[in-house]
């Protein structure tokens, strides 16, 4: 199976590595009594094509807080992801946004997924404007984009797709 790719309203493309496709489904809450999931996303903006890569996505870590309908990451464990993928990159890679899962087959964010969102684009931690907010439903994946363009900040849709069994 190939990479999944997505084409954005730019015009750039996002791809998602199989590997990190993986990681997240794995985590699809599928049991009636499964909490909700969720990491980081790290990757690359390819400098000639201006097109990201998600190359790898962290897991749930003992300090998040999982419930069946709420999802709080806490920076343990997906910080020290980060620096790891970090100096494997040789210091290139990208915190290119957030991950998490719902109980439901198509995910809308709630009220307090677009508060985390755009306090993440309002306090950039890094040199680009974009990031990407990821739900896996239970069978349905979305990925919204985020820009923030000397602070206003527009968050949008950008793709939705069938989660392959
Ligand atoms: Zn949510």
């Amino acid at each position: 199976m190939l990479d999944h790719q997505y084409q954005l309203p730019s015009n750039h493309f996002l791809k998602i590595t199989l590997n990190s496709y993986q990681v997240m489904k794995s985590f699809i809450q599928l049991e009636k009594n499964s909490c909700e999931a969720g990491g980081i996303l790290v990757g690359r903006v390819l400098d000639e094509s201006n097109n990201f890569i998600i190359d790898d996505v962290s897991s749930p870590m003992p300090t998040d807080h999982r419930r069946r309908n709420h999802f709080y990451r806490h920076p343990n464990g997906h910080q020290d992801f980060f620096d790891k993928k970090w100096g494997e990159s040789k210091n290139t890679c990208f915190y290119l946004g957030e991950w998490h899962t719902h109980p439901e087959p198509s995910p809308y964010p709630s009220h307090i997924d677009f508060q985390t969102w755009r306090r993440l684009l309002k306090f950039p931690t890094q040199n680009i404007s974009v990031l990407f907010f990821i739900i896996l439903g239970t069978s349905q994946m979305k990925i919204w984009q985020g820009t923030n363009n000397n602070g206003a900040i527009r968050i949008e849709l950008v793709a939705a797709s069938k989660i392959d069994a």
